[in-house]
């Protein structure tokens, strides 16, 4: 396995009137698994053709291990990549396709290559499938055989193009778990794109979000999940979505008074946790984020709780979503024993430590933590 380094990558199409990627830097780890995930456009494809070596980057560098091969083709790179379609040869059998890459790419004995085809097929759980043609497989088993033959080559680096979108949610979630047991056993440096932010947050080591072909974040999921570095990333990561409210700023003794324009949200950040952000904050008008596991329901009347009337519920099996009129979209994750109707008025709280504040011009997340900073308590 090995190190992967991007510097300034960029990808233009059209003569440069679009931009696929723009500025892209990344330092992969030798044996770290970096999901990259965006909405459909941002260039998480491009960019993986571009490490694979499919497509030309128009500048910037790539280095696997310690080879520049920006300018390297595709088949001199030792890169294995797997797709949605799988990309399995429909005449060969399951051996023949496993065992064709691996004569492609290296120059192992035939006795050498049958004893790793069949190796790694025992350990894909696939060996009795070993003489059949892809069209006696399932999709699952399909993926199964498209990973095995990445795996057997062993490269360098492999490359996953949304593996799993053709398969259904149960097998989704079978395989997630299956190619998280072989990058854990085989130490596989992994780069895998998806649009899935679940599966982006719940594979990855560390997690890239990508949007309008620019980096906006990268970092261990829990990390960007509670730090978000702008208002794209915190509605993006997470479901449901990050609330957002409008709110207008005044100093209110050393703190923050948040009101909206609406005139029925009012919330008051003290100065401590005012004073334990990065940027200072002054009348200004922010966009206010707080996620709906966040948001609570409560009896009191006290401050900083919020009066709404329920729009939907919709129960999710452990929990309820709650949609409620702060906002056209404003959702309070609750347990399932609450139970509310549409119409019912109810009061919201939470926890001033929990609230995010962005630029409204900007998107940049304005209210992150000091480093090292304590956990704000109320
Ligand atoms: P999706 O999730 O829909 O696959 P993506 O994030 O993988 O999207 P890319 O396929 O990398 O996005 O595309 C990024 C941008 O580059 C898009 O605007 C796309 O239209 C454009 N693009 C990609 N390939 C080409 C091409 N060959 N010629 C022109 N434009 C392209």
């Amino acid at each position: 396995m090995a190190r992967v380094s991007v510097e300034s990558l960029r990808k233009e199409y059209d003569v440069g009137s679009i931009v696929a990627v723009s500025d892209l830097s990344l330092e992969i780890e030798d044996g770290e698994f970096v999901t990259v995930v965006g909405p459909s456009g941002c260039g998480k494809t491009t960019t993986l053709r571009m490490l694979a070596g499919l497509e030309q980057a128009t500048s910037g560098t790539i280095t696997i291990g310690t080879e520049d091969v920006t300018d390297v083709h595709a088949k001199n790179r030792d890169v294995a990549m797997v797709f949605q379609n799988y990309a399995l040869y429909p005449h060969k059998t399951v051996f023949e396709n496993m065992a064709f890459g691996l004569r492609m790419s290296t120059e192992l004995s035939e006795a050498e290559r049958e004893r790793r085809v069949v190796e790694t097929a025992e350990m894909m759980d696939i060996e009795e499938l070993l003489e059949d043609k892809p069209d006696e497989l399932s999709g699952g088993q399909k993926q199964r055989v498209a990973l095995g033959r990445a795996i057997v080559r062993e490269p360098d680096l492999f490359l996953f193009d949304e593996p799993l979108s053709n398969l259904d949610a149960k097998l989704r979630t079978s395989m997630r778990a299956e190619i998280q047991r072989l990058q854990n056993e085989l130490g596989i440096t992994a780069v895998y794109v998806t649009h899935d932010q679940h599966e982006a947050m719940t594979m990855g080591d560390r997690i890239v979000i990508l949007n309008g072909g620019e980096l906006q974040q990268q970092g261990a999921p829990t990390e960007v999940y509670k730090n978000p570095t702008n208002e794209f990333v915190a509605g993006f990561v997470g479901s449901p979505s990050m609330n957002f409210v409008d709110v207008d700023a005044e100093p209110n003794g050393g703190g923050l008074r948040l009101t909206s324009s609406e005139g029925e949200f009012s919330f008051d950040l003290s100065s401590a946790a005012v004073g334990r952000y990065e940027t200072d904050l002054d009348s200004s008008r922010y966009t206010l984020g707080v996620r709906p596991e966040n948001v609570s329901i409560t009896d009191s009347s006290a401050n900083n709780s919020i009066t709404a009337t329920v729009d939907v519920v919709e129960p999710v099996g452990s929990d309820n979503f709650l949609h409620l009129d702060v906002t056209e979209e404003f959702i309070a994750r609750v347990g399932s024993d609450v139970t509310l109707e549409p119409g019912d008025r109810v009061t919201l709280t939470f926890d001033e430590s929990d609230i995010h504040l962005f630029d409204p011009k900007t998107g940049a997340n304005v209210s992150t933590r000091e480093r090292d900073a304590p956990p704000v308590t109320p």
